[in-house]
């Protein structure tokens, strides 16, 4: 690839590492100096474009303030937001029942978010390939979400997984769909007569090959169908983006976004089509996650 690409998907409040110790670091308030550090990744490498994913103690919303001095279009949710005790407390703020997203909508809008981002449902079980953890949000729900989200002019990243997760997001009309692991074809079909650009994150999946954390066989098995699904979605002509979801374990920032371009070259041809294609996805996320108004 010879272009550089925006990172569409991070998280600066955490680092690659341990979240935990990430979250303990910036909990009673943001450590400037680790957040500059990151931010200093990005900028060596040339990247003027990140997208962040939010979170709880206020990195993203700092990180949005100093972006400007790196030479790095900024863009945030400031936080995520999720249902009560589902997944996502690690990246945001919880609602139980619509009023309250409504008012957390606003908050976000409050603290300058650039867009809204939803949890629909959890996250991949590295221990058991096809497992999905926690319950997805109801397909009603979720519609509601993305209406009053798009009804107060933001556009919706959403972090979604499993077939139904994934289809009552794109149903729903989300603007991005994050992860979105265990499509089926039928659901990559969905995905592409959609006006919804996927991001896969693959990095988070491949950077944990050889790591010894998980069952490599799970892990293996994983990878082969995130790649069977990035390969079926390009022939479908679906708009796919690269974002690596930097910050999340084994995932740095800045190298990130170099990890998850060179995984999908590997599994798509490291040719001028691949990176075109690419490009498009992430355009299509520059121009849309943009606050209007
Ligand atoms: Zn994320």
């Amino acid at each position: 690839m010879e272009q550089i690409f925006g990172e569409c998907h991070a998280h600066l409040f955490m680092d690659g590492i341990d979240y935990r110790a990430a979250k303990a670091r910036h909990f009673a308030g943001v450590d400037e100096e680790n957040l500059r550090l990151q931010l200093r990744e990005y900028q060596k490498r040339g990247i003027t474009f990140v997208r962040d994913g939010g979170d709880a103690c206020n990195v993203s919303r700092r990180a949005k303030e100093l972006a400007e001095e790196y030479g790095i279009d900024y863009r945030s949710p400031i936080f995520a937001i999720h249902l009560e005790h589902r997944y996502g407390s690690i990246v945001g703020f919880p609602f139980s029942n619509m009023k309250e997203y409504h008012a957390r909508v606003l908050q976000a809008k409050k603290a300058g978010a650039d867009f809204i981002k939803i949890m629909t449902t959890g996250i991949l079980d590295f221990h058991h390939f096809g497992v999905i953890t926690g319950t997805p949000l109801r397909e009603e729900t979720v519609r509601e979400m993305v209406h009053i989200a798009h009804e107060e002019g933001f556009a919706v990243m959403s972090h979604t997984n499993g077939i139904q997760g994934v289809q009552a997001a794109l149903a729903a009309g989300v603007d991005s769909l994050e992860h979105g692991n265990y499509m089926d074809d039928e659901t990559i079909r969905m995905l592409s007569r959609s006006g919804t650009v996927w991001v896969p994150t693959v990095s988070t999946v491949y950077n944990l090959l050889g790591d010894g954390r998980f069952p490599e066989e799970e892990v293996q098995k994983i990878a082969a169908h995130v790649a069977a699904n990035v390969r079926r979605a390009y022939e479908l002509g679906a708009c796919v983006a690269p974002g690596s979801d930097a910050g999340a374990y084994r995932v740095l920032h800045g190298q990130g976004i170099m990890d998850e371009v060179e995984t999908i070259a590997g599994i798509l041809g490291d040719r001028p089509e691949t990176e075109r294609w690419l490009k498009a996805g992430e355009n299509r996320i520059q121009e849309r996650f943009k606050r209007r108004g």
